[in-house]
Protein backbone atom coordinates (compact mmCIF):
# COMPACT_ATOMS: atom_id res chain seq x y z
CA UNK A 1 0.00 0.00 0.00
CA UNK A 2 1.57 3.28 -0.90
CA UNK A 3 0.87 6.63 1.00
CA UNK A 4 -1.57 8.88 -0.52
CA UNK A 5 0.60 12.02 -0.96
CA UNK A 6 -0.21 14.76 1.79
CA UNK A 7 -0.85 18.34 0.36
CA UNK A 8 0.23 21.21 1.71
CA UNK A 9 -1.99 24.19 2.59
CA UNK A 10 -0.29 27.51 2.46
CA UNK A 11 -2.05 30.61 4.54
CA UNK A 12 0.42 33.08 5.01
CA UNK A 13 0.58 35.85 7.75
CA UNK A 14 -1.60 38.43 7.68
CA UNK A 15 0.50 40.29 10.58
CA UNK A 16 4.29 39.64 9.54
CA UNK A 17 6.77 41.37 11.60
CA UNK A 18 7.66 44.61 9.59
CA UNK A 19 11.38 44.34 8.21
CA UNK A 20 12.42 46.95 11.11
CA UNK A 21 12.14 44.86 14.15
CA UNK A 22 13.09 41.18 12.07
CA UNK A 23 16.57 43.20 10.83
CA UNK A 24 16.75 43.56 14.66
CA UNK A 25 16.46 40.67 15.64
CA UNK A 26 18.60 39.10 13.09
CA UNK A 27 21.31 41.36 14.37
CA UNK A 28 21.58 39.66 17.45
CA UNK A 29 19.68 36.69 17.12
CA UNK A 30 21.20 34.35 20.56
CA UNK A 31 20.01 31.41 20.15
CA UNK A 32 15.87 30.02 20.53
CA UNK A 33 14.34 33.41 21.69
CA UNK A 34 12.51 34.73 18.61
CA UNK A 35 10.59 32.99 16.06
CA UNK A 36 9.71 33.41 12.24
CA UNK A 37 6.44 34.76 11.34
CA UNK A 38 5.41 30.96 10.21
CA UNK A 39 5.00 27.27 11.49
CA UNK A 40 4.20 24.18 9.51
CA UNK A 41 1.77 21.47 10.91
CA UNK A 42 0.69 18.36 10.24
CA UNK A 43 -1.94 16.28 11.68
CA UNK A 44 -2.41 12.51 12.28
CA UNK A 45 -5.08 9.90 13.54
CA UNK A 46 -5.19 6.89 13.82
CA UNK A 47 -8.44 6.99 11.51
CA UNK A 48 -6.91 9.32 8.47
CA UNK A 49 -2.77 8.83 8.54
CA UNK A 50 -1.13 11.69 7.86
CA UNK A 51 -3.50 14.93 6.60
CA UNK A 52 -4.18 18.47 7.11
CA UNK A 53 -0.74 19.80 6.40
CA UNK A 54 -0.19 23.53 6.61
CA UNK A 55 1.91 26.40 6.40
CA UNK A 56 0.16 28.76 9.04
CA UNK A 57 0.96 31.46 11.10
CA UNK A 58 2.77 30.98 13.90
CA UNK A 59 0.77 31.00 16.58
CA UNK A 60 0.30 29.24 20.36
CA UNK A 61 -1.45 25.90 19.93
CA UNK A 62 -4.54 25.36 22.54
CA UNK A 63 -4.07 22.60 25.26
CA UNK A 64 -6.84 20.29 27.13
CA UNK A 65 -5.77 20.11 30.55
CA UNK A 66 -6.26 16.26 30.07
CA UNK A 67 -4.00 16.53 26.88
CA UNK A 68 -2.06 12.91 26.64
CA UNK A 69 1.45 14.29 26.07
CA UNK A 70 1.26 16.38 29.42
CA UNK A 71 0.46 13.08 31.67
CA UNK A 72 2.72 11.02 29.42
CA UNK A 73 5.35 12.18 27.69
CA UNK A 74 4.86 11.37 23.91
CA UNK A 75 7.09 13.72 22.64
CA UNK A 76 10.02 13.96 20.33
CA UNK A 77 12.39 16.71 18.62
CA UNK A 78 14.58 17.22 16.08
CA UNK A 79 17.10 20.42 15.30
CA UNK A 80 18.96 20.68 12.15
CA UNK A 81 19.94 24.20 10.61
CA UNK A 82 19.71 26.31 7.06
CA UNK A 83 22.44 28.60 6.18
CA UNK A 84 22.46 31.27 3.68
CA UNK A 85 25.56 30.25 1.72
CA UNK A 86 28.02 33.08 -0.32
CA UNK A 87 25.90 32.01 -3.36
CA UNK A 88 22.67 33.36 -2.08
CA UNK A 89 20.92 29.99 -1.47
CA UNK A 90 19.90 28.52 1.19
CA UNK A 91 20.58 24.77 2.10
CA UNK A 92 19.51 22.69 4.82
CA UNK A 93 22.30 20.22 6.71
CA UNK A 94 21.23 16.58 6.09
CA UNK A 95 17.52 16.74 6.83
CA UNK A 96 16.98 13.12 5.52
CA UNK A 97 19.30 12.09 8.58
CA UNK A 98 16.84 13.99 10.74
CA UNK A 99 14.18 12.99 9.18
CA UNK A 100 15.47 9.01 9.97
CA UNK A 101 16.30 9.55 13.43
CA UNK A 102 12.49 11.30 14.12
CA UNK A 103 11.18 8.08 12.46
CA UNK A 104 13.44 5.79 15.21
CA UNK A 105 12.47 8.23 18.24
CA UNK A 106 8.71 7.86 17.15
CA UNK A 107 8.95 4.32 16.87
CA UNK A 108 10.46 4.08 20.50
CA UNK A 109 7.83 5.93 21.74
CA UNK A 110 4.90 3.89 20.15
CA UNK A 111 4.57 7.31 17.69
CA UNK A 112 3.57 7.50 14.17
CA UNK A 113 6.85 7.20 11.75
CA UNK A 114 6.47 10.65 9.51
CA UNK A 115 7.57 9.61 6.04
CA UNK A 116 11.04 10.81 5.64
CA UNK A 117 9.70 13.31 2.15
CA UNK A 118 7.09 14.63 4.36
CA UNK A 119 9.40 15.70 7.08
CA UNK A 120 11.72 17.45 4.13
CA UNK A 121 9.61 19.43 2.77
CA UNK A 122 7.76 20.93 5.77
CA UNK A 123 11.70 21.85 6.56
CA UNK A 124 11.63 22.92 3.00
CA UNK A 125 8.74 24.95 2.72
CA UNK A 126 9.06 26.71 6.28
CA UNK A 127 12.52 28.08 5.02
CA UNK A 128 11.52 29.08 1.77
CA UNK A 129 8.02 30.83 3.33
CA UNK A 130 10.62 32.59 5.93
CA UNK A 131 13.22 33.42 3.97
CA UNK A 132 13.64 36.88 4.89
CA UNK A 133 14.79 35.42 8.37
CA UNK A 134 17.55 33.38 7.35
CA UNK A 135 20.61 35.30 8.42
CA UNK A 136 23.53 36.32 6.36
CA UNK A 137 26.98 35.64 7.22
CA UNK A 138 29.72 34.20 9.90
CA UNK A 139 28.23 31.07 11.32
CA UNK A 140 24.77 32.39 11.42
CA UNK A 141 21.72 30.18 10.69
CA UNK A 142 18.00 29.22 10.52
CA UNK A 143 17.58 26.67 13.27
CA UNK A 144 14.84 24.46 12.59
CA UNK A 145 12.86 22.65 15.25
CA UNK A 146 10.63 20.03 14.30
CA UNK A 147 9.09 17.89 16.63
CA UNK A 148 5.61 15.73 17.69
CA UNK A 149 3.69 15.25 20.41
CA UNK A 150 0.07 13.61 21.45
CA UNK A 151 -3.40 15.75 21.03
CA UNK A 152 -5.50 12.72 22.17
CA UNK A 153 -7.37 13.84 25.46
CA UNK A 154 -7.72 11.09 27.37
CA UNK A 155 -5.87 9.58 30.90
CA UNK A 156 -5.89 6.06 29.90
CA UNK A 157 -2.04 4.83 30.27
CA UNK A 158 -1.54 3.57 25.98
CA UNK A 159 0.07 4.87 23.15
CA UNK A 160 -2.58 7.95 21.88
CA UNK A 161 -4.44 7.70 18.50
CA UNK A 162 -4.06 11.40 17.60
CA UNK A 163 -0.43 13.18 17.00
CA UNK A 164 0.18 16.85 16.11
CA UNK A 165 3.68 17.19 13.74
CA UNK A 166 4.64 20.79 14.07
CA UNK A 167 8.17 22.69 13.01
CA UNK A 168 8.94 25.61 13.94
CA UNK A 169 12.24 28.11 13.37
CA UNK A 170 14.43 30.47 15.25
CA UNK A 171 17.37 32.82 13.75
CA UNK A 172 20.36 31.66 15.63
CA UNK A 173 23.72 33.77 15.96
CA UNK A 174 27.03 32.44 16.10
CA UNK A 175 27.68 29.95 19.04
CA UNK A 176 30.49 31.46 20.35
CA UNK A 177 30.62 35.65 20.18
CA UNK A 178 34.53 35.96 21.97
CA UNK A 179 36.18 32.86 19.84
CA UNK A 180 35.93 29.46 20.20
CA UNK A 181 36.66 28.99 24.42
CA UNK A 182 36.65 25.63 25.72
CA UNK A 183 33.87 24.03 28.35
CA UNK A 184 34.18 22.77 31.54
CA UNK A 185 32.71 19.09 32.64
CA UNK A 186 31.32 17.61 35.70
CA UNK A 187 31.41 13.78 35.68
CA UNK A 188 27.91 12.84 36.67
CA UNK A 189 28.47 9.60 38.97
CA UNK A 190 25.26 10.43 40.88
CA UNK A 191 22.60 10.82 37.69
CA UNK A 192 22.38 8.82 34.41
CA UNK A 193 21.17 9.99 31.70
CA UNK A 194 19.73 6.58 29.88
CA UNK A 195 19.74 2.83 30.83
CA UNK A 196 20.11 -0.13 28.55
CA UNK A 197 16.99 -0.56 27.10
CA UNK A 198 15.76 2.51 27.75
CA UNK A 199 15.33 5.30 25.56
CA UNK A 200 18.70 7.17 25.41
CA UNK A 201 19.18 6.36 21.86
CA UNK A 202 15.28 8.69 21.15
CA UNK A 203 15.53 12.07 21.06
CA UNK A 204 12.73 12.47 23.24
CA UNK A 205 11.83 15.43 25.20
CA UNK A 206 11.76 13.46 28.58
CA UNK A 207 15.33 13.00 28.11
CA UNK A 208 16.11 16.22 28.45
CA UNK A 209 13.83 16.47 32.07
CA UNK A 210 15.48 13.99 33.31
CA UNK A 211 18.88 15.70 32.90
CA UNK A 212 18.40 18.95 34.17
CA UNK A 213 19.10 17.89 37.74
CA UNK A 214 22.63 16.68 36.58
CA UNK A 215 22.89 19.99 34.83
CA UNK A 216 22.11 21.78 38.02
CA UNK A 217 24.51 19.29 39.98
CA UNK A 218 27.19 20.84 37.13
CA UNK A 219 26.89 24.14 37.45
CA UNK A 220 27.01 24.11 41.44
CA UNK A 221 30.81 22.45 40.46
CA UNK A 222 31.53 25.39 38.57
CA UNK A 223 31.34 23.27 35.67
CA UNK A 224 29.54 24.76 32.14
CA UNK A 225 28.52 20.75 31.44
CA UNK A 226 27.65 17.49 32.87
CA UNK A 227 29.27 14.79 31.18
CA UNK A 228 27.27 11.30 31.11
CA UNK A 229 28.71 8.27 32.31
CA UNK A 230 27.21 4.31 31.94
CA UNK A 231 24.45 3.47 34.22
CA UNK A 232 25.52 -0.21 34.62
CA UNK A 233 29.32 0.69 35.85
CA UNK A 234 29.49 4.98 35.99
CA UNK A 235 32.53 3.63 33.93
CA UNK A 236 32.86 4.84 30.74
CA UNK A 237 32.20 8.14 28.88
CA UNK A 238 29.14 8.49 27.06
CA UNK A 239 27.75 12.23 25.99
CA UNK A 240 28.46 15.32 27.29
CA UNK A 241 24.88 17.51 27.77
CA UNK A 242 22.91 17.09 24.78
CA UNK A 243 26.33 16.56 22.40
CA UNK A 244 28.18 13.86 21.53
CA UNK A 245 32.09 13.42 22.79
CA UNK A 246 35.37 12.81 20.70
CA UNK A 247 38.79 12.31 22.24
CA UNK A 248 41.77 13.19 20.02
CA UNK A 249 45.13 10.89 21.19
CA UNK A 250 48.41 11.95 19.32
CA UNK A 251 48.65 15.11 17.07
CA UNK A 252 48.75 17.04 13.91
CA UNK A 253 47.91 14.59 10.82
CA UNK A 254 48.66 11.79 12.96
CA UNK A 255 46.28 12.25 15.57
CA UNK A 256 43.55 9.70 15.85
CA UNK A 257 40.22 10.29 16.22
CA UNK A 258 37.55 8.24 18.85
CA UNK A 259 34.44 8.64 19.72
CA UNK A 260 32.28 7.01 21.79
CA UNK A 261 30.53 3.75 20.25
CA UNK A 262 26.78 3.84 20.00
CA UNK A 263 25.77 1.04 22.70
CA UNK A 264 22.14 2.02 22.12
CA UNK A 265 21.94 4.60 25.41
CA UNK A 266 23.73 7.26 23.22
CA UNK A 267 22.22 9.50 21.24
CA UNK A 268 22.93 8.84 17.77
CA UNK A 269 24.08 12.43 16.56
CA UNK A 270 24.53 13.37 12.64
CA UNK A 271 27.12 15.39 14.05
CA UNK A 272 29.45 12.60 15.12
CA UNK A 273 28.47 10.90 12.34
CA UNK A 274 29.46 13.56 10.10
CA UNK A 275 32.60 14.20 11.90
CA UNK A 276 33.99 10.59 11.81
CA UNK A 277 33.71 10.79 7.66
CA UNK A 278 35.73 14.25 7.69
CA UNK A 279 38.14 13.04 9.87
CA UNK A 280 38.85 9.95 7.87
CA UNK A 281 38.78 11.99 4.52
CA UNK A 282 41.23 14.74 6.58
CA UNK A 283 43.91 11.65 6.96
CA UNK A 284 42.85 10.55 10.41
CA UNK A 285 42.66 7.42 11.93
CA UNK A 286 38.46 6.98 13.54
CA UNK A 287 37.37 4.57 16.29
CA UNK A 288 34.31 3.85 17.30
CA UNK A 289 34.73 2.13 20.85
CA UNK A 290 34.63 2.47 24.51
CA UNK A 291 36.22 5.16 26.40
CA UNK A 292 36.46 5.21 30.24
CA UNK A 293 37.17 8.13 32.63
CA UNK A 294 40.49 6.19 34.15
CA UNK A 295 41.85 6.27 30.37
CA UNK A 296 40.89 10.03 29.84
CA UNK A 297 42.15 11.02 33.17
CA UNK A 298 45.31 9.06 32.71
CA UNK A 299 46.64 10.10 29.24
CA UNK A 300 45.34 13.85 29.83
CA UNK A 301 47.53 13.64 32.77
CA UNK A 302 50.66 11.53 30.51
CA UNK A 303 50.17 13.79 27.45
CA UNK A 304 49.31 11.06 25.16
CA UNK A 305 45.70 11.99 24.70
CA UNK A 306 45.71 15.28 23.29
CA UNK A 307 42.53 16.94 22.90
CA UNK A 308 38.80 16.67 23.48
CA UNK A 309 36.00 17.79 22.15
CA UNK A 310 31.98 17.65 21.77
CA UNK A 311 29.69 18.13 18.88
CA UNK A 312 25.89 18.72 18.42
CA UNK A 313 23.63 20.62 15.67
CA UNK A 314 23.22 23.87 17.88
CA UNK A 315 26.99 24.78 18.80
CA UNK A 316 28.81 22.10 16.11
CA UNK A 317 32.12 21.65 18.01
CA UNK A 318 32.89 22.76 21.49
CA UNK A 319 36.66 21.55 22.90
CA UNK A 320 35.99 20.43 26.51
CA UNK A 321 39.13 21.44 29.00
CA UNK A 322 38.48 21.36 32.27
CA UNK A 323 36.99 18.16 33.92
CA UNK A 324 36.33 17.91 37.87
CA UNK A 325 34.57 14.57 39.60
CA UNK A 326 34.25 13.30 42.65
CA UNK A 327 37.48 11.80 42.58
CA UNK A 328 39.41 14.99 41.46
CA UNK A 329 39.95 17.60 38.48
CA UNK A 330 42.45 17.28 35.87
CA UNK A 331 43.09 19.43 32.27
CA UNK A 332 43.30 18.29 28.60
CA UNK A 333 45.58 20.03 26.19
CA UNK A 334 46.43 22.62 29.17
CA UNK A 335 43.07 23.97 28.89
CA UNK A 336 43.37 25.54 25.45
CA UNK A 337 41.48 24.42 21.88
CA UNK A 338 43.24 22.11 20.41
CA UNK A 339 44.16 21.85 16.44
CA UNK A 340 42.57 18.79 15.28
CA UNK A 341 39.37 20.01 16.96
CA UNK A 342 39.75 23.63 14.89
CA UNK A 343 40.43 21.83 11.87
CA UNK A 344 37.50 19.91 11.93
CA UNK A 345 35.39 22.61 13.28
CA UNK A 346 35.90 24.85 10.35
CA UNK A 347 36.04 21.48 7.73
CA UNK A 348 32.17 21.07 8.86
CA UNK A 349 31.43 24.50 8.99
CA UNK A 350 33.30 25.38 5.36
CA UNK A 351 30.80 22.77 3.90
CA UNK A 352 27.26 23.22 5.90
CA UNK A 353 27.96 26.90 5.12
CA UNK A 354 28.42 26.94 1.79
CA UNK A 355 32.26 28.30 1.96
CA UNK A 356 33.44 24.93 0.92
CA UNK A 357 32.20 22.45 -1.71
CA UNK A 358 30.25 19.25 -0.54
CA UNK A 359 31.40 16.32 -1.96
CA UNK A 360 29.07 14.01 0.34
CA UNK A 361 25.37 15.06 -0.54
CA UNK A 362 25.09 16.39 2.78
CA UNK A 363 23.61 19.84 1.65
CA UNK A 364 19.91 20.07 0.32
CA UNK A 365 19.09 23.45 -1.41
CA UNK A 366 15.79 24.62 -0.53
CA UNK A 367 16.02 28.20 -1.99
C1 LIG B 1 20.60 16.00 19.66
C2 LIG B 1 21.59 15.35 20.55
C3 LIG B 1 22.94 15.16 20.17
C4 LIG B 1 23.53 15.72 18.91
O1 LIG B 1 22.92 15.29 17.74
P1 LIG B 1 23.14 16.12 16.37
O2 LIG B 1 22.37 15.35 15.38
O3 LIG B 1 24.60 16.11 16.10
O4 LIG B 1 22.63 17.50 16.63
C5 LIG B 1 23.77 14.46 21.03
N1 LIG B 1 23.33 14.00 22.21
C6 LIG B 1 22.06 14.18 22.62
C7 LIG B 1 21.64 13.64 23.94
C8 LIG B 1 21.14 14.86 21.81
O5 LIG B 1 19.89 15.03 22.22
Amino acid sequence: MSTPAVEFAVRPSTRPLPAEQRDAILAAPGFGRSFTDHMVTIKWTAEHGWHDAEVRPYASIPLDPANMTLHYGQSIFEGLKAYRRPDGTVALFRPDANAARFRRSAARLAMPELPVELFVEACARLVRQDLAWVPQGGETSLYLRPFMFATEVALGVRPASEYLFVVIASPAGPYFTGGVEPVSVWLSQEYVRAAPGGTGEAKCAGNYAASLSAQAEAARHGCDQVVWLDATERRWVEEMGGMNLFFVWGSGDDATLVTPELTGTLLPGITRDSLLRLAGDLGHRTEERRVSVAEWRANAADGTLSEVFACGTAAVVTPVGEVRSAQGDWTVSGGSTGKVTMRLREALLDIQTGRAADPYGWVHTVA
